[in-house]
């Protein structure tokens, strides 16, 4: 397989396809239109015979394959592809992706997991952005997007991203955003898909482990793993979530070897 060539430092990961735009700038695919337009349903870069054409190669080519798709008609569009493709290519663990997957409905769940084709969002676009999309979207679509809960328990690993440099690397506004939904201007987008600590940490490890073919070296901290860990200044475990949300990265640890020390570095 062409995806996994290199180390683990430095490797070839998905090929990945754009299929729409984002929310918040009101491009990406959506069933039904932004507030404030009769027409306007955002943009798809592709035909579905020219997503056809690019699966279909990437995946012969050897690749996992990282559709980005945002809006719910994006996510028709890229699970139809994947729905043709595993048609026709049965059988390998490719645990091919869907990035950002923001705007999912119901029977988009049945397919993923017919298909084991899993989600790569960013829980902290409902922080940075979800105020906005409230505004473009309104509240019924805007409740349900990103919906980590419904997505973990059906297994489906979401990997908890930040999509740097588009949002920041700080992955305690991630953790804040899975453990209370809440968007900076304070606005809860539904708390059903809230998730518990143990639950976010995993989401923020072993899952973007398990989605780049990396879990039997990184995402748990077991004999065996590379000793890739944090020391964080609070201790998250009984910490309300907003002081979650203000605690620091203190120590970083990365195979073994502190990269990082936070103290040492405001010469204390
Ligand atoms: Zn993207």
């Amino acid at each position: 397989m062409c995806t996994g060539a290199g180390d683990e430092r430095l490797k070839v990961g998905p090929a990945k396809i754009f299929t729409d735009g984002s929310a918040g700038g009101r491009t990406a695919a959506m069933r039904e239109p932004y507030l404030g337009s009769a027409r306007d349903r955002g943009i798809f870069l592709y035909s579905d015979d020219e997503l056809d054409e690019l699966v279909t190669r990437y995946h012969g080519a050897g690749y996992q394959i990282a559709i980005h798709a945002i809006g719910d008609a994006a996510i028709d569009q890229a699970l139809a592809a994947y729905e043709r493709l595993l048609a026709r290519h049965p059988g390998a663990d490719r645990r091919h992706r869907i990035e950002h997957c923001g705007y999912i409905v119901p029977e988009h769940i049945d397919i993923m997991v017919r298909h084991g084709i899993f989600p790569a969002p960013q829980p902290v676009f409902v922080y940075d952005f979800g105020d906005l999309y409230l505004e473009v979207l309104g509240e019924e679509r805007t409740g349900g997007c990103y919906p980590m809960r419904t997505w973990m328990e059906h297994g489906l690993y979401p990997a908890a991203s930040s999509d740097a440099p588009v949002c920041g690397t700080n992955v305690m506004t991630n953790l804040y955003s899975m453990l209370t939904r809440k968007t900076a201007g304070g606005v809860t987008l539904g708390e059903d898909q809230r998730l518990t600590l143990p639950e976010a940490l995993s989401a923020s490890t072993y899952n973007g482990a398990y989605l780049s073919f990396s879990e039997s070296v990184k995402g748990t901290l077991l004999p065996g793993q590379l000793a890739d860990i944090t020391v964080t200044s609070e201790n998250l475990f009984g910490a309300d979530a907003e002081t979650i949300l203000e605690s620091k990265i203190d120590v970083t640890i990365l195979e073994g070897d502190i990269v990082y020390d936070r103290l040492e570095e405001h010469g204390a």
